[in-house]
């Protein structure tokens, strides 16, 4: 692990990077900064371009524009096998004729280390990623899809990568083992300190790991930032709904003072937008809406909606209501509404100070 206190120096510049397939643009002018040690992920819909960030950054790909600046110095140049970098992919590139050992041990064949040598370092490795040590000899083709993938995760640990790529190296997984090897992952990271660069297109895994996100639309990065900062202030409309649920209202200023919606007629709004802008979107989080109570505090915004379904997801009840036509959900700790009703009407309001204001 570095303790040299070099957290914050940058490892990998991205400086107008493109990647245009016959005239089409995947990557559209990525301009990025990854920190040294910094687990950072990147998030998007399926086509927006992550895959071929990653293959460019592995050396897999070539830019068609602009620069990948390693520890400062450009690599564009550089073959994969050249580049401090490994990936891990969704679907394993592991020697299915091999043993999990041998699978392993490859990179380290390949830089020619002794056979003790390579078995010791196995052995670590498969400590490191939680598989029993008489897995050594066994077949990959008889071990289970997540023993597989830490199989994968070790062998890329083998080459001893600066930074280790991981293309949606859970998605196949089921839910429960998913979470686990996510905690692991997370860990593993935490320890080697090395910089982890990752793409899911869930973002529970993203908010979960990762120390920064990349939120990748269309080819473009449209905004980076912590967790916390693209969750609650997502940059536009775009990332706020790819980012979970949330309420969504058009906003316009009204001449003498407040805002109105046409999502909601009648009901004038209180909101903290953007400076001078007249007209935009605001957003509030289904967690952040609040139920209005006879005798409670009066939040900046109510309204009246009929509740029309409520689903039990665990430690949180999800409803789904309507004000007129226009829908509207809340999110509550479980249990926190005993008695209502589908069909009746619920008086819910937000603060000012909970919403988001964007522009587009
Ligand atoms: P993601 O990983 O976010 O799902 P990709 O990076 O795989 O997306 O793809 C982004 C876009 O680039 C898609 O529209 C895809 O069809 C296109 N694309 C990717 N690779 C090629 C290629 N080799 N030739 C042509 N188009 C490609
Ligand atoms: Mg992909």
């Amino acid at each position: 692990m570095d303790t040299r206190g070099s957290g914050y120096k940058s490892i990998l510049d991205l400086v107008n990077v493109e990647r245009s397939f016959e005239g089409f643009q995947a990557v559209k002018s990525v301009n990025l900064r990854i920190k040294q040690n910094e687990f950072f992920t990147i998030v998007g819909p399926s086509g927006s371009g992550k895959t071929t960030m990653l293959k460019m950054l592995a050396g897999m790909d070539q830019p068609t524009r602009g620069d990948i600046v390693l520890n400062g110095q450009s690599i564009n140049s550089l073959a994969a096998d050249q580049r401090p970098t490994c990936m891990v992919f969704q679907f394993l590139a592991l020697f299915p004729h091999m043993t999990v050992g041998q699978n392993i041990e490859f990179p380290m064949k390949m830089r020619g280390e002794s056979p003790e040598q390579r078995q010791e370092t196995a052995h670590r490795l498969m400590a490191m990623v939680r598989l029993p040590e008489d897995y050594y000899g066994k077949s990959v083709m008889k071990c289970s899809g997540g023993e597989r993938q830490r199989v994968a995760i070790a062998r890329a640990f083998a080459y001893d990568p600066e930074i280790l790529l991981f293309d949606e190296p859970l998605s196949a997984i089921d839910a429960k083992l998913r979470k686990t090897l996510q905690k692991e992952l997370k860990e593993l990271h935490r320890q080697s300190g090395k910089t982890f660069i990752y793409i899911t297109h869930s973002l529970e895994e993203a908010m979960f790991m990762s120390d920064r996100i990349g939120v990748m639309c269309r080819g473009e990065l449209v905004q980076v930032g912590t967790p916390e900062d693209i969750y609650m202030r997502p940059r536009n409309r775009f990332v706020a709904e790819f980012m979970g649920d949330t309420n969504i209202f058009d906003v316009r200023a009204l001449p003498g003072g407040g805002w109105e919606s046409k999502a909601l007629p009648g009901v004038s709004l209180t909101l903290v937008p953007k400076d001078k802008e007249l007209e935009g979107f605001v957003m509030v989080r289904p967690e952040r809406m609040q139920v209005v109570l006879p005798d409670g505090p009066m939040p900046d915004n109510v309204i009246d909606c009929q509740v029309q379904d409520k689903f039990e997801m665990g430690a949180r009840d999800q409803y789904e209501l309507v004000f007129q036509h226009h829908p509207i959900s809340l999110e509550l700790p479980h249990g926190s509404l005993s008695e209502v009703t589908i069909g009746s009407t619920l008086r819910l309001g937000w603060n000012a100070a909970d919403a988001v204001f964007v522009t587009e």
